[in-house]
């Protein structure tokens, strides 16, 4: 199958296709002409050869700038054809050259960190709210690098000649809040900005048309799609992606090819997948703004399937009550999943930085799924409880829950 290897790493393509048309055929053009139709999994460790002069050319070529090696593969952990189906798919729809898979999203972003660090650019600058985990990388300096916490509007003022990245979400986990990416990227000069775009997804969003360096996912989210497969990308140019390969193959964060697989298979369903489920999420967030057990909506301007909402009682017993729901931290999957983040996925960011960032104790976050919203919505009325005794039963416009499109 080296055809089919080689074939893989193949970017080039020149009619531009719809969205829609490329995360159906993108990492797949070359298989008709073989014949097939799936996707051949590659899971091959490593790959016979008997001219080892070339593949220690092909090696020495790999150190130098982290290229793709051209030909056959070599070892696993320098590429696998059917993970590099999956990130040529992913580049394009995100428009990008090129693009990194790894073993998940934290992966990915420690490769990040690692590339920049390893220029001596040990230097962070971050807005939060971020993923918990990705909070605590930056906060605990596992890596050693160095973080300054910014408002958006800081990030111009907190950059230093140290500084390696600047690092946001939009829309944030778990608060949704927004940022103005091309105010950001502008903000930023020459230091790369790094947007994470796992809760928009390139079919709400393509930050670097906003003048992003780098977007990364965790791809275990939506790109993935089914809760089934763990992963991380960074979609980027290709001189980046060549210094992350290089991370990725010394440092070992690979993505399994069976997962590769999945990837590629998750990402057909992408657009039809976000824009139902979004269209389910924006009626459920009108009826929850309309709810007077509910105090606070935030839902992004841009939409999404990602809901997050405060309740006047006990979240807690709110996810004790969910029937259709699932309990579940994590997001982006065909089911919908509801969980509190200051209890599991902002728990390891210390409570006042937490506070801070906006995520209440009493702050939900549901991923809308494919459901039907009458269900989704009797499940949420049932979980909600009674109507608390002593709540006006009409609101007016100025007590009623707010609905925060949180602009930041
Ligand atoms: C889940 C998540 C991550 C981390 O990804 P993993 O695949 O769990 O390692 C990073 N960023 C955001 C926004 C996430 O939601």
């Amino acid at each position: 199958m080296n055809s089919a290897s080689t074939h893989a790493y193949d970017h080039a393509r020149t009619t531009p296709r719809a969205l829609a048309t490329e995360a159906v055929h993108a990492g797949r053009d070359d298989l008709a002409r073989q014949g097939l139709h799936a996707p051949p999994i590659d899971l091959s460790t490593t790959y016979p050869s008997y001219d080892s002069r070339g593949e220690a050319a092909r090696i020495d070529a790999f150190a130098g700038d982290g290229a793709q090696p051209e030909g056959p593969p070599i070892y696993g952990r320098l590429g696998n054809p059917t993970v590099a189906r999956f990130e040529t798919a992913l580049a394009r729809l995100e428009g990008t050259e090129s693009a990194v898979a790894f073993a998940s999203g934290m992966a990915a972003l420690s490769a990040v960190l690692l590339v920049r660090a390893s220029m001596g650019l040990r230097h962070v600058v971050a807005v939060r709210p971020l993923y918990g985990c990705s909070d605590h990388l930056l906060t605990a300096g596992l890596l050693g690098t160095e973080v300054t916490w910014v408002d958006p509007a800081g990030v111009a003022d907190a950059l230093r000649p140290d500084t390696g990245l600047v690092l946001v979400e939009s829309p944030a986990n778990p608060t949704l809040a927004e940022l103005d990416l091309r105010a950001l990227a502008h903000a930023c000069g020459s230091v790369p900005l790094l947007a994470d775009n796992t809760f928009a997804t390139p079919v709400l969003q393509r930050p670097v048309e906003q003048g992003a360096r780098l977007v990364l996912h965790s791809a275990t989210k939506y790109l993935g799609g089914h809760g089934d497969v763990m992963a991380g990308v960074v979609a980027c140019d290709e001189e980046f992606a060549g210094r992350l390969r290089q991370v990725r193959f010394a440092t070992g964060g690979v993505l399994h090819p069976l997962a590769g697989y999945l990837l590629l298979r998750g990402l057909s369903t992408l657009p039809v997948r976000v824009r139902a489920a979004s269209a389910t999420a924006a009626e459920l967030v009108r009826r929850l703004a309309a709810d007077p057990r509910v105090t606070r909506v935030h839902y992004p301007r841009i939409g999404g399937a990602m809901i997050a909402f405060e309740v006047h009682g006990d979240p807690h017993e709110v996810i004790a009550a969910v029937r259709l729901i699932t309990p579940a931290v994590s997001l982006g999957s065909v089911d919908t999943l509801i969980q509190h983040p200051a209890s599991i996925s902002h728990r390891i960011v210390e409570e006042s930085d937490r506070r801070d960032a906006g995520v209440s104790d009493r702050l939900l976050r549901m991923s809308v799924g494919l459901e039907d919203t009458e269900d989704l919505w009797a499940d949420l009325d049932h979980a909600l409880g009674e109507r608390a005794a002593g709540l006006p039963r009409e609101w007016t416009k100025d007590e009623g829950p707010a609905l925060s499109t949180g602009r930041a």
